[in-house]
């Protein structure tokens, strides 16, 4: 149902999968108003130069990040299924909870076109290969995997675009720029000096919790938002979803509203690409292999992400800095004959320093500054000391899926620190996957993966703000495409309960 005006019921900020999530479960209730608002095009107009040039060519709104679908969109579409990956949601729910959430999560996907099948689920291969990952050190979690791939992922998201059209008010290009407390906006509050010193975000009770109870409500309460074109859109209920694109304009606008934040982890490393018949073996039966691993050298913990069983490595842009990511088709006449993954290093500073972020861009942007975007350095240069050369790249048996890569050095861009967590990480693997370490091994650099900071929130995602729910990357809860709609479902469930109109 639509609006009366500008009145609502429930406003959405944000198209990604957590606001997406919200407005399905709202949308299933009869006679709710129901407003999304979202930034960025379409997912039919959403278009990246980068992914024919390979090169970022910096547009005033990244197709990639923002937009109908949110930063998923064009993602390889994993959907990883186990509850000890793809955020922090367990630090607000029980384990039940979190279970039943993802396996209504799941269904939700799948009557929008995910695929039946579903890759890791047999137990005795994940025992037979965690005991192999084992006797190297690593530790093999277990998440079972529905892959949507690349281009069906779109067809997904425009599946729950159309089936939405018809129940409640949707705004494209339209970004929010202010979220409106009714009892007046207490001044700016400033935040404390040491990053660390307030109380992690908290989980005030797990499990269900009577509408209206609890730490919501302390500050006021939601009354609506305010568009960059100047429009105010009014509702008791407004659910912020933004996504890691949108987490600084989040967390301003918590600061602003007495909202207390935490630092979260940033996590740094490189895009690993390696010959798809290395890594067969494993990503047939499991397709993403989830490995953990402690460094020797500096006892930090490193884990793959993102494998890409035949698919490409692409940049993403965040600003003034690009990184690294890949992705993979799921239709076989799209794809290649190599396999990347993430490997990544995480680091949660303590005090003084409170600018993760920061931190994540500065290693990015040195090397953005020392190639065209993005360094490609084979791992057999890397461990002799020396640059790879477009020579020394052609001469390799691993040809870069990402052609604008510049072959350089990443060792001027990586503190020694990550760099020796990840050779160590590839030696272990190496023993797992005899090739992974080779002399031909691509490196990309950097990867970065930014999470935003932690707004205070209940264990219904509110935050002391009543009425007013932030989820999913933006709020710095999740980091995957299943917990976000996780999150999503977990706000929408609380306002409709609450009394939603
Ligand atoms: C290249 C790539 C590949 C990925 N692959 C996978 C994968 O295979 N599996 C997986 O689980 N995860 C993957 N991820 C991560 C996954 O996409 C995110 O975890 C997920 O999209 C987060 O969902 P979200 O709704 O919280 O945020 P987002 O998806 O980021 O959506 C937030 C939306 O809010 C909009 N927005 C921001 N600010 C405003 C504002 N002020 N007003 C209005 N709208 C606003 C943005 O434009 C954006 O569309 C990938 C991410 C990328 C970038």
């Amino acid at each position: 149902m639509t609006s009366k005006g500008n009145s609502y019921d429930v406003i959405i900020v944000g198209g990604g999968p957590a606001g997406i999530f919200a407005a399905l479960e709202l949308a299933a209730k009869p006679g709710l108003r129901v407003l999304l608002l979202e930034k960025g095009a379409d997912i039919s107009r959403r278009r990246c130069p980068a992914r024919d040039t390979g090169m970022c060519v910096h547009c005033p709104t990244c197709d990639i990040t923002t937009g109908w679908g949110g930063a998923g969109a064009f993602s390889d579409g994993k959907l990883t299924l186990g509850t000890e990956v793809g955020g922090w949601l367990g630090d607000y729910v029980d384990n039940d909870g979190l279970r039943r959430l993802i396996s209504d999560v799941d269904g939700i996907w799948r009557q929008f076109g995910a695929p039946d099948r579903l890759y890791g689920e047999t137990g005795d291969r994940h025992e037979h290969w965690a005991d192999l990952a084992a006797r190297q050190g690593l530790r093999l979690v277990r998440s079972p995997v529905r892959h949507l791939g690349t281009e069906r992922s779109v067809s997904v998201l425009a599946a729950m675009k159309s089936y939405l059209d018809t129940r409640i008010d949707i705004r494209t290009d339209c970004a929010v720029a202010s979220i409106i407390a009714a009892d007046g906006t207490p001044p700016p509050r400033k935040r404390a000096a040491a990053g660390h010193a307030q109380p992690m975000a908290k989980p005030y009770s797990k499990g269900p919790r009577a509408a209206g109870e609890g730490a919501a409500g302390d500050l006021g309460r939601v009354a609506g938002v305010v568009t960059t074109d100047g429009t105010t859109y009014e509702a008791p209920v407004v659910i912020a979803a933004p996504g890691r694109e949108g987490s600084a304009w989040l967390s301003a606008e918590a600061e602003r509203l007495g909202i207390d934040l935490v630092s979260n982890a940033v996590d740094i490393g490189v895009r690993v690409e390696v010959p798809a018949v290395v890594t067969d073996i494993i990503t047939d039966e499991l397709y993403e292999p989830k490995l953990l691993y402690t460094s020797r050298h500096f006892e930090d913990q490193v884990r793959t992400f993102c494998v890409n069983p035949r698919g490409e490595v692409c940049t993403e842009c965040w600003g003034d800095a690009v990184t690294v990511n890949g992705h993979s088709y799921a239709d076989s006449a799209n794809k290649t004959s190599n396999t990347n993954f993430a490997l990544l290093v995480s680091t949660r500073f303590t005090v003084p320093f409170k600018e993760p972020l920061a931190y994540g861009k500065s290693v990015a942007r040195l090397a953005n500054m020392l190639g065209k975007d993005i360094l490609v350095q084979r791992l057999g240069d890397l461990r002799n000391g020396h640059r790879t050369t477009a020579e020394r790249l052609r001469r390799g048996i691993v040809e870069p899926t990402l052609k604008a890569a510049t072959p350089g050095d990443l060792s001027f861009a990586l503190p020694y620190r990550h760099l020796r967590n990840l050779v160590d990480m590839l030696d272990a693997m190496d023993a797992l996957l005899p090739g992974v370490g080779g002399r031909d091994t691509l490196l990309y650099g950097v990867e970065v993966k930014f999470y935003s900071s932690r707004l205070t929130l209940d264990s219904d995602l509110q935050t002391p703000v009543k009425g007013l729910y932030a989820v999913g990357d933006g709020a710095g809860v999740t980091r995957g495409l299943v917990q976000a709609s996780a999150a999503g479902l977990v706000a929408a469930r609380a306002a409709r309960a609450a009394g939603a109109r």
